[in-house]
């Protein structure tokens, strides 16, 4: 049977008669014992019985008397004395002992003799009796008791089987019933249908199975929906440059095109096919960012060092904007672990959209601070700044906040910086108000190791 429902059921029939088997057969075996010897003590009780009787009944009335006990107490008993013998009850003719018996019992009064055929016992015994001896040997059948029993056990496993099938066909019903409908569930998600869920209440293994499904349901959704956004924006970010670069190149097949315009055109196209290549920079960089088995190759280097080298090649991009580039360094240098070029990367992308989006004659300002746990890295900027809607967004992959403005960008820059900020288990925050300006802080937690060379810089800057 493959369901499981079949096995359930057939598990539990094997597993009641199993049990039951085992626990007949044992009680069967003690009751038998102790059902044998009860029949033995009536016997021995009735063989005095009828010794007694033959001992005060008239012999007139004797035969009828005993006659008459033989059939209430079920019994077959037979009397011999030297060469008679009488039997009393409808088996007495069976109960004839050998020679070599009888002159046992004679000989020997104190001795019982005790015979049993299966459900047949009998017992033998002498006495005496006006001087002379006799044999009484008494049998009774104790199958009518052991039948009774076992017909006990029999009607007993029989009410345990049906009345524990029901229950079990309702219970079987009970788990297999979920089971069933999450196996429908998940062929649908197979398909390829990511609404799919499963009701569920309660807090049994089943639940927490049909919690963990829906969990993964709505997360392969929220993948696809993720998946799907992200080829329709690549597709977009890639067919406004192309459009504008066929345009172009169209254009400048005229040949009587004037010189000035012709230069005008190769720009454009420049311009974009540039932006295509970053694009395609970006997007490769952050698919390495978020590949599960990307490592971080961490040194230890000064951080100050750094930022100075990043401001100066930013420099030329300010000066053409006459942007002032402020720097705010700590007395002494601030040494961090971490992975130098990719740290790197977080820098220029932060400088570059200060700059981008900040107007002429506007100042950026970047600031190191030093924490006891971590080092804070702060780019100011007096730009255009963001509005709040925008603030939550500006993480995701592609997201501009004014995609017609005429600058530089495709949306990744600020994923790639985020990307690497949480590599290097650090926060960024953002605070930014629309026409003043915005403010980037990255904060960095100092490598374990790393903490006691902190340590004693800040005992060296305190004592100096
Ligand atoms: P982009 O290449 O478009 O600059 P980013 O991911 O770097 O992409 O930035 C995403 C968006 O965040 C930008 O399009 C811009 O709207 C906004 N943004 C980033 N930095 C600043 C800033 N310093 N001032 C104002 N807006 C900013």
């Amino acid at each position: 049977m493959k369901s499981i429902y079949g096995k359930l059921i057939i598990g539990f029939l094997v597993s009641i008669v199993f049990s039951f088997s085992v626990a007949g057969y044992f009680t069967i075996r003690k009751n038998s014992s102790e059902l044998s010897q009860l029949t033995y003590e009536e016997l021995n009780n009735s063989s005095d019985y009828v010794i007694n009787l033959m001992k005060i009944v008239d012999s007139s009335d004797l035969s009828s008397v005993l006659g008459g006990y033989a059939k209430t107490s079920e019994v077959n008993f037979l009397i011999e004395h030297e060469k008679e013998s009488v039997g009393y009850g409808n088996m007495y003719n069976s109960l004839k002992l050998t020679n070599d018996e009888k002159s046992k019992l004679y000989n020997y009064p104190e001795i019982v003799v005790y015979k049993n055929q299966s459900s047949i016992k009998q017992l033998s015994k002498s006495f005496v009796m006006n001087n002379q001896k006799y044999i009484i040997t008494i049998q009774k059948d104790s199958g009518n008791r052991e039948s009774i029993f076992l017909n006990s056990a029999v009607i007993a496993l029989f009410c345990i089987l049906s009345a524990g099938s029901v229950m079990f066909l309702v219970l079987a019903d009970i788990i297999v019933k979920p089971i069933s409908r999450l196996n429908k569930a998940t062929n649908e998600l197979s398909k390829g249908n990511y609404r799919v869920r499963v009701n569920y209440s309660g807090n049994d293994e089943i639940a927490t199975l049909n919690r963990s499904f829906n969990q993964m349901a709505q997360q392969l959704a929220k993948t696809e929906e993720i998946r799907q956004q992200f080829i329709s924006d690549v597709s977009h970010e890639f067919q406004t440059p192309l459009t504008a670069i066929q345009g172009f190149a169209t254009i400048l097949k005229n040949e009587q095109l004037p010189d000035e315009q012709r230069q005008k055109y190769a720009d454009i196209i420049l311009f974009h096919s540039k932006r295509l290549s970053t694009l395609s920079k970006n997007m490769l960089q952050l698919t390495l960012l978020e590949g599960e088995d990307l490592k971080l190759n961490k040194t230890e280097f000064s951080l100050v060092e750094q930022l100075i080298r990043v401001i100066s090649t930013q420099d030329p991009l300010a000066l053409k904007k006459d942007i002032e580039i402020e720097f705010n360094r700590p007395k002494n240098d601030i040494f961090i672990e971490a992975d130098e070029a990719r740290l790197e990367q977080v820098w220029i992308n932060l400088l570059n959209n200060a700059i981008k989006y900040t107007n002429e004659h506007g100042v950026v300002t970047v600031t190191v601070k030093r924490g006891t746990k971590e080092v804070e890295v702060s780019i100011a900027d007096t730009g255009v700044g963001m509005s709040k809607e925008a603030i939550s967004h500006i993480f995701e992959r592609f997201y501009r906040q004014d995609k017609s403005r005429n600058v530089e960008g495709n949306g990744l820059g600020l994923s790639i910086v985020k990307r690497i900020v949480d590599l290097h288990l650090g926060t960024i925050d953002v605070e930014s108000r629309e026409e003043a300006g915005s403010v980037f802080s990255v904060k960095l937690p100092y490598e374990r190791n790393f903490l006691g060379k902190f340590n004693n810089l800040t005992k060296k800057e305190e004592k100096g």
